[in-house]
Order: C-alpha cells, then structure tokens, then sequence
C-alpha cells in the first residue's frame, strides 16, 4: 500500500497530488500542508490533512 494526497481545498484547477511509501507519510503530511497553507492560505493541523487529504492507494509493482 501507499499513500496518496490530492489537494481538494475546492480551489478550482488546482492539481496538486503526491505519492508516497506508508514509512513517508510524515513527510506527505508536512508537503501537503504546506502546499495549502502556500497556495491556499489555508491552516490545517497534520492530524486534518491527514483525516481529510490522505487516501491509501494500491500501486502496481513493475515486474
Ligand atoms: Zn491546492
């Protein structure tokens, strides 16, 4: 499994999106706030990125 953000601050055509191992999820946390707070001026916690931001996605393996 891995995690996935994708920006849904309702701010049309914005197309931010990040994926990353499960053991980077801090670091997924930390860039998807700041990209809110950078581009949307928007403060959200960890904790709400995570609750509202963060999905768990299945990525196929390259044999
Ligand atoms: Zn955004």
């Amino acid at each position: 499994m891995a995690l996935q953000v994708a920006c849904n601050t309702a701010v049309s055509g914005c197309v931010f999106m990040m994926r990353t191992e499960d053991e980077d999820k801090d670091r997924l946390l930390r860039e998807a706030r700041d990209h809110v707070r950078e581009q949307h001026g928007k403060e959200f916690t960890l904790e709400e990125i995570e609750e509202q931001f963060v999905n768990e996605v299945t990525v196929e393996v390259e044999p």
